[in-house]
C-alpha cells in the first residue's frame, strides 16, 4: 500500500466524526491491506509505531519538525515557524510547503515511511537531534502535500482522528465480515494482550479461529480484572453467597512480569513503569520461584520497623522519573501479590481464583518487597464486616470480596470481584473518574486563570465516545485551575469521540482524567451520559474535585456510563428502603 493512499484515508477519517462512517471507512482501509501491513496501520491511525504500552516515542517536538520542514523545503526557519504561528498546525504549514515544490513526489509505500518513522525513534545519543531532523526532512521531500500534512503531525502526536481501540476491533470485523459481529472474539483477545496490531496481524494471517486460540503473551500487559462496587457486607453476601475476602490496598496496581532475568512491570493503565521500581524489579528476580510468570498486586509504601502503611499521597510519590534510587530508600514498597495469570508457559486466567492463590503461594517466597495478600473465607455477613472494619483500622481503604469459583476475566467489570470502601458519609459510595472535555470561561478572579468550570464527561465503551455527567465549579485550588491549562490540549472544535450538547469556551483533546465525588446523580436532559432517544441522560449533583487520575487512568479506563446508570440505581435503592 502506497502512503498516499493511506493519507487519502486519513483525509477522509479527518473529516467525519460519525462513529459509524469511522468504522466503515477504517474498514475499507484494513480492506485493503495485507497481514504485515495491516498491523502497522493499526497503530499508525492512532499515532503510534508499536502498542501503547511499548515506551517508544519518535521523541520530536514542534521545534525540531520546524526544523525538519525548514531543511526539507530550504525555507528560512523563522518563515516556518512564522507560518506555524499563522495556521495553528504543523500539519498545515507542511501541506503548504509541499504544495509550493517543484520536486515530483515519490511513491513511498506505507512500509517506507513506518521504517523510517520508526529508525527516527530509534535513534539516540548524541547528534541524535539533528539526525531525527534530517531524516524526518529527507522523507519529506519525497512526499506529496497531503501526506505530508499527516506525516509531521504523526510525530507530534497531532493525528487526531477520533480512533479509539473499540473502533479499531470493530473496523478489523467490518473489513472481514461486513459487520461488527467478531467485536467479542476480537476483544477477548485484546483484552489479553491489549495490542491491536498483533490481534489484526493473526486475524489477517490465520483467520478469526486463530484469534480465538490468542492467550496471554509474556510482554503483553493483560487488561486488568475490575471490581463492581456493593454498598455493605450484607449486600456482597446476599450477591455472592460464600467469598473470598481480601484487604484493599490503597497504593498502585502492578503486573509483573518474569521472563527469566528480564522483569517488566505495568501500571493499572499498562504503562511501561519497569525503571521507576528496582525493588520490585529485584525482588521479582528472587521471590518468583519460576522461569517465567505473570502476577498481579498492589504496591504500598510500607514501614517495615513500625509495620505501618503510609498513605496513598505518599505511595504515589515513587511514580517519578528521577531520583528513582533516592525514593527507592526513602519510600520502600511492598507489593502485595494478589493475583496470578502465568507460569511457566501455562495460562492461568483459565482457573478459579482458589487455583491461582494456591499457585502463587507455591511460586512465591515470602521477603520484604513480594508479600502475598492474605485472604479469608466466608459466607457470614458479620465476619465479613468484621473483616472490613479490622482492615478499615489498619489504616486500609476496605476490602475487595472475589468469587472463589470464578477464572481472572481480563478487562471486565463485574461481580466476580466486590469492593467495599470506607464509605463517605451520606455522599455517593463510590467516585467517578471523569475525562475532562472542555472549559467553559470563567469571571472574577478564575478568568485569569482561563477556566471557570470544567466540563466533564464518561466514556462508553460500545459507542468509543464520551458523554457529558457534569460541569465542574468547585474543588479546584488556584494551583489546580492554573494547572488545568498545562495539562488539557485546546482543539478548535469538538474532538471527533466527544458527544455533548454543551458547548464549552474551549474544547480539550479528551485525555485527562480526575476523580470527581457528587452527592447524588439524577437525571438530565443536557447531559448525553445515558441519554437515549426522548429519555434524559445522567449527571452528577454537586461535584468536586478530588485528584488528578492521570498517572494511573487512560481516559478510555474512565467510569463508564453502565457504571453511571447502576450507581444511579443503587442510590434509588438505598433512598427506597
Ligand atoms: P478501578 O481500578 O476498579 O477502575 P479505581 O481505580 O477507582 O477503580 P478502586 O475503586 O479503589 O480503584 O478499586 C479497585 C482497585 O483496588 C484495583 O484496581 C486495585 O488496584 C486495588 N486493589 C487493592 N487491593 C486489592 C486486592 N486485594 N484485590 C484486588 N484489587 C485490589
Amino acid at each position: 500500500m502506497q502512503f498516499a493512499q493511506l493519507t487519502q484515508f486519513f483525509e477522509e477519517l479527518e473529516k467525519t466524526s460519525s462513529r459509524k462512517s469511522l468504522v466503515q471507512i477504517l474498514a475499507r482501509l484494513f480492506a485493503a491491506a495485507d497481514a504485515n501491513e495491516v498491523s502497522k496501520l493499526a497503530y499508525l491511525c492512532q499515532g503510534r509505531l508499536v502498542p501503547f504500552f511499548e515506551p517508544l516515542e519518535i521523541g520530536m517536538g514542534e521545534k525540531m519538525v520546524a526544523e525538519a520542514l525548514a531543511n526539507a523545503y530550504g525555507k528560512p526557519r523563522q518563515d516556518v515557524l512564522r507560518r506555524f504561528g499563522e495556521l495553528g498546525d504543523l500539519g498545515l504549514v507542511a501541506a503548504e510547503l509541499a504544495g509550493q515544490t517543484t520536486i515530483e513526489p515519490d511513491t513511498l509505500s506505507v512500509d517506507d515511511v513506518y521504517d523510517a518513522l520508526y529508525a527516527i525513534a530509534t535513534t539516540a545519543g548524541s547528534g541524535s537531534v539533528e539526525s531525527k531532523v534530517g531524516r524526518l526532512a529527507e522523507l519529506l521531500r519525497h512526499l506529496d502535500p497531503l501526506s505530508a500534512k499527516h506525516l509531521v503531525r504523526i510525530p507530534l502526536g497531532r493525528l487526531r482522528l477520533g480512533i479509539g481501540d473499540p473502533t479499531v476491533l470493530d473496523a478489523l470485523s467490518f473489513a472481514r465480515v461486513g459487520d461488527t459481529s467478531l467485536r467479542k472474539q476480537l476483544e477477548r483477545a485484546y483484552n489479553l494482550t491489549s495490542d491491536l496490531g498483533y490481534i489484526a496481524h493473526v486475524f489477517w494471517q490465520e483467520g478469526i479461529e486463530a484469534v480465538q486460540h490468542i492467550g496471554v503473551v509474556l510482554g503483553k500487559p493483560i487488561r486488568p480484572a475490575l471490581a463492581e462496587r456493593l454498598p455493605s457486607a450484607e449486600a456482597i453476601i446476599a450477591k455472592m453467597g460464600r467469598c473470598a475476602a481480601e484487604p484493599k490496598y490503597d497504593g498502585f496496581r502492578c503486573q509483573v512480569h518474569k521472563m527469566g532475568g528480564d522483569i517488566r512491570v505495568f501500571s493499572r493503565n499498562l504503562e511501561n513503569m519497569t525503571d521507576m521500581f528496582p525493588e520490585i524489579v529485584g525482588a521479582a528476580r528472587t521471590q518468583i520461584h519460576a522461569e517465567t510468570a505473570i502476577v498481579e498486586g498492589e504496591a504500598v509504601a510500607y514501614n517495615a520497623e513500625s509495620e505501618e502503611f503510609y498513605p496513598f499521597q505518599e505511595t504515589t510519590r515513587r511514580r517519578r522519573k528521577h531520583d528513582i534510587d533516592r525514593m527507592a530508600e526513602e519510600l520502600p514498597l511492598r507489593l502485595f501479590v494478589f493475583d496470578l495469570m502465568y507460569v511457566n508457559g501455562e495460562d492461568y486466567t483459565h482457573c478459579t481464583y482458589i487455583e491461582r492463590r494456591e499457585k502463587i503461594a507455591e511460586i512465591l517466597v515470602e521477603d520484604t518487597v513480594l508479600a502475598v495478600s492474605p485472604s479469608i473465607a466466608t459466607d457470614s455477613a458479620k465476619v465479613l464486616n468484621d473483616y472490613f472494619l479490622d482492615n478499615i483500622q489498619k489504616g486500609l481503604e476496605g476490602i475487595v470480596a472475589k468469587r472463589p469459583d470464578t477464572i481472572y476475566q481480563a478487562g471486565a467489570r463485574n461481580f466476580n470481584w466486590v469492593k467495599l470502601k470506607r464509605s463517605s458519609g451520606g455522599e455517593l459510595q463510590d467516585t467517578v473518574d471523569c475525562v475532562i472535555l472542555g472549559y467553559i470561561y470563567g469571571r472574577g478572579k478564575r478568568a485569569t486563570f482561563g477556566a471557570g468550570a470544567l466540563l466533564t464527561g464518561v466514556y462508553d465503551p460500545e459507542k468509543d465516545e464520551f458523554v457529558t455527567v457534569t460541569k465542574i465549579g468547585t474543588g479546584l485550588t488556584d494551583e489546580e485551575w492554573r494547572s488545568i491549562r498545562e495539562l488539557c490540549t485546546p482543539v478548535p472544535e469538538r474532538p471527533a469521540r466527544v458527544n455533548s450538547l454543551i458547548v464549552p469556551s474551549v474544547w480539550v483533546e479528551p485525555t485527562v482524567v480526575i476523580e470527581v465525588l457528587a452527592d447524588e446523580i439524577t437525571r438530565s436532559p443536557i447531559h448525553t451520559a445515558g441519554k437515549g432517544g426522548d429519555q434524559p441522560g445522567y449527571a452528577l449533583r454537586f461535584p468536586r474535585l478530588v485528584s488528578f487520575r492521570g498517572a494511573d487512568k487512560r481516559p478510555e479506563d474512565a467510569t463508564t456510563v453502565a457504571e453511571i446508570i447502576e450507581m444511579y440505581e443503587a442510590q434509588r435503592k438505598k433512598l427506597v428502603t
